[in-house]
């Protein structure tokens, strides 16, 4: 009904240019992953820690941990560079701490996208000083172009990832621009003019 219309463009998707990887197509390449992850956990003789990077990596997190049938732990740290612009401040930050104790544990980072890799290289940092005896990255996304930051991993661990990224920056599934966008099912890049008024870098 017409009362209710507010127009084209007051979906979430508002402002969205084009979509990179579809609802299905993040579903398959996540099952794919979440196996891989799976019979590596399997090998393991202890549970693992999956460490969700919080906010971006929520709904890559819910959809992994789901597929992955192996015994695991799940936690969440909040990791912060970004403001609300699209460029990295290079400095990130712990914001939220574990709640579970990760010392001797395998642990898993689940990040939504790894960039510069400024924030994996604290995160790893981090979690071996707690003493984990191993620690993998499950990124989601990987921009391997814009990488600055040489990140290693702790003992067996490895690097897992469901797709590259382009070099430009990205929105959806879980991914923001200014806290906005999170929600959409899909990846997808905005539209120049979304940044225009974006004075913050
Ligand atoms: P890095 O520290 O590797 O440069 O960036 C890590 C974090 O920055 C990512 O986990 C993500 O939260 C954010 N980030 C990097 N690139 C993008 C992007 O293209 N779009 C969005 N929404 N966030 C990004
Ligand atoms: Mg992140
Ligand atoms: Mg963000």
């Amino acid at each position: 009904p017409a009362a209710v219309m507010v127009g084209a463009g007051a979906g979430a998707d508002a402002g969205i240019d084009r979509v990179l990887w579809t609802e299905a197509e993040i579903a398959a390449r996540v099952s794919e992953v979440a196996a891989e992850l799976a019979a590596d956990l399997r090998a393991l003789r202890e549970p693992a820690v999956v460490v969700g990077v919080a906010t971006g990596a929520f709904l890559f997190l819910a959809d992994l941990v789901r597929r992955v049938d192996a015994p695991l732990a799940v936690d969440l740290v909040r990791a912060e560079s970004y403001g609300d612009g699209t460029e990295s401040s290079g400095r990130p930050r712990i914001t939220s701490d574990l709640k579970v104790d990760v010392a001797g544990k395998h642990v898993v980072v689940v990040e939504d996208i790894v960039d510069t890799g400024n924030t994996v290289s604290c995160l790893i940092a981090y979690l071996e000083k707690k003493g984990a005896s191993s620690i993998s990255v499950c990124t989601f996304l990987d921009k391997p172009a814009r990488r600055t930051a040489n990140f290693q991993l702790v003992g067996d661990g490895k690097f897992y990832r469901g797709f590259e990224c382009p070099d430009s920056f990205v929105v959806g599934y879980g991914m923001d621009y200014a806290e906005l966008y999170r929600n959409l099912p899909y990846v997808g890049v905005l539209k120049a003019e979304m940044y225009k008024k974006d004075t913050s870098n």
